[in-house]
C-alpha cells in the first residue's frame, strides 16, 4: 500500500526541501501522511477548481507548485477563501503537497522544464547554488591497522561520495615521533625517536558527521594520540540554483523565439510579451520560471540575448532595457511557464511507483489558474 508519506518522500528526493528559499513553505501541509494513495494529481495552484477536480477524480494527494499556506493563517472558515480550500481538501480526503522554490532550484525542476521546452542545450544555473558541503579527514596509521580504521570511519558515516560509499585513498610513508615521559605508546618507547611504516588515509565526510567520525577515529586508531586533520572543500557551483542559461541549436529572431514559447505554453489570456528588438538574433537564452524581476541584472551579466521570465514590472524592465548590452525580454504568464514542470513531477512519481510495484494513477490538471482571464 502506497501512502501520502511515501509519495511525499519520492518528491522530496527529487526536489530536496533544503533547496527551498528560507521564506518558503514546502512539503506536506494538509492531510494525513499515513493515508493510502491510489491517485495523485498535479497542478500549479491549489485553487477551488483544482481541489474540486482532485475530489471528483478520486485523488488522495494533490501536488502543486505554489504553497497553500505560505502566509500565516489565523482562521479556517468556510466563508473565507483559504479556509474553504483547507476544508474542501480535508472533507474530500485529499492531502496537499507543495514543491515550490525547491522545485525551481533542483536539477530536473521547473527551470530545466522551461529550458527544455525552448530546446536549450548546455544549460547551467543562472545563479548557481554550491555543491553540498564536503570535508576530508586525513590521518596516519600503521599499515596493518589501516583497513580496520577505514571500516570504523565508514561505519561512522565517512566515505560517501555520490552513488559510492567507502571512498578513500591511502598512500605509504614513514611516521616519526618520540614518546615523552608519561606517554603510553602503542609502538616504541619513551625518550626514543620511533620510525613506523604508516599509511596516510584520506576519507571524505559530510560536515554533519564530523563529530561521529572523529570519535570513531579516536576509538579505532591504535595510537594513544593519533595525528589527524579535517579540511573543508572549496564550494563549487552545482547544477542546482535559480534560473537556467543555455543555447539554442540555431540563432533565431527574438520574435520567432516568442512564438515558439507561446506555442509550448498552455494557452493564456495574456500571451507572451516582448521587450526590446523583435528582430534581434537570439542564441544564448536565460529562463526563470515565476517572477523574474530580481534576476534581470543577473541575466544581463550572463551575456544572454534573451531573458524569459514572468511578472516583469515597468520600471525594472525599462531600466534594464536602457543598457546597450541588455537582453530582449520575454514576459510569460507566471503559471503557464511553471505548468511545463508538471509532467516532469508526474514522471518522478510514476517512475518511483513503477520501481516499487505500486499501482498508482496520476494526472496533470488542465485547469488554467492564471488570474488574468481576458484581454481587450
Ligand atoms: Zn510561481
Amino acid at each position: 500500500m502506497t501512502t501520502v508519506r511515501d509519495v511525499a518522500g519520492w518528491l522530496e528526493d527529487a526536489y530536496p526541501p533544503a533547496l527551498a528559499e528560507s521564506w518558503d513553505r514546502v512539503g506536506l501541509d494538509c492531510g494525513d501522511p499515513d493515508a493510502p494513495v491510489s491517485t495523485v494529481g498535479f497542478a500549479v495552484d491549489p485553487t477551488d477548481a483544482v481541489v474540486a477536480e482532485a475530489v471528483a477524480r478520486g485523488a488522495q494527494l494533490l501536488v502543486t507548485h505554489h504553497p497553500l499556506l505560505l502566509r500565516g493563517l489565523h482562521a479556517v472558515r468556510r466563508d473565507e477563501p483559504k479556509g474553504r480550500l483547507v476544508m474542501a481538501l480535508l472533507a474530500g480526503g485529499v492531502a496537499h503537497f507543495c514543491a515550490h522554490t525547491n522545485a525551481d532550484a533542483a536539477a530536473g525542476g521547473v527551470n530545466d522544464a522551461l529550458a527544455a521546452a525552448l530546446g536549450l542545450t548546455e544549460t547551467r544555473p543562472l545563479t548557481a547554488l554550491p555543491e553540498d558541503p564536503l570535508r576530508t579527514l586525513v590521518t596516519y596509521v600503521p599499515e596493518p591497522d589501516a583497513d580496520a580504521l577505514l571500516d570504523a570511519l565508514a561505519a561512522a558515516g565517512a566515505g560517501r561520495l555520490g552513488r559510492y560509499d567507502r571512498c578513500s585513498f591511502t598512500h605509504p610513508g614513514q611516521g616519526r615521533f618520540r614518546p615523552l615521559p608519561g606517554a603510553n605508546p602503542h609502538l616504541g618507547s619513551v625518550g626514543e625517536v620511533e620510525r613506523v611504516d604508516e599509511r596516510r588515509v584520506e576519507v571524505v565526510l559530510p560536515p554533519g558527521a564530523t563529530g561521529r567520525v572523529v570519535a570513531a577515529l579516536l576509538a579505532a586508531h591504535p595510537y594513544e594520540t593519533p595525528a589527524f586533520h579535517v579540511l573543508d572543500h572549496a564550494p563549487l557551483d552545482s547544477a542546482r540554483g535559480s534560473g537556467r542559461v543555455g543555447v539554442l541549436p540555431e540563432p533565431v529572431p527574438a520574435a520567432e523565439l516568442a512564438r515558439r514559447l507561446a506555442a509550448a505554453l498552455p494557452a493564456t489570456a495574456g500571451g507572451v510579451r516582448l521587450g526590446g528588438d523583435p528582430g534581434r538574433s537570439v542564441r544564448k537564452v536565460a529562463v526563470l520560471g515565476g517572477a523574474g524581476d530580481s534576476f534581470l541584472e543577473a541575466a544581463r551579466r550572463a551575456g544572454v540575448d534573451a531573458y524569459v521570465t514572468g511578472d516583469l514590472r515597468h520600471h525594472p524592465a525599462s531600466e534594464l532595457l536602457a543598457w546597450p548590452d541588455a537582453p530582449v525580454l520575454l514576459d510569460v504568464p507566471h503559471a503557464a511557464a511553471e505548468a511545463l514542470w508538471l509532467p516532469a513531477a508526474e514522471a518522478v512519481v510514476a517512475a518511483r511507483a513503477a520501481a516499487t510495484g505500486a499501482s498508482l494513477a496520476t494526472y496533470v490538471s488542465s485547469i488554467d489558474t492564471d488570474p488574468w482571464t481576458a484581454r481587450y
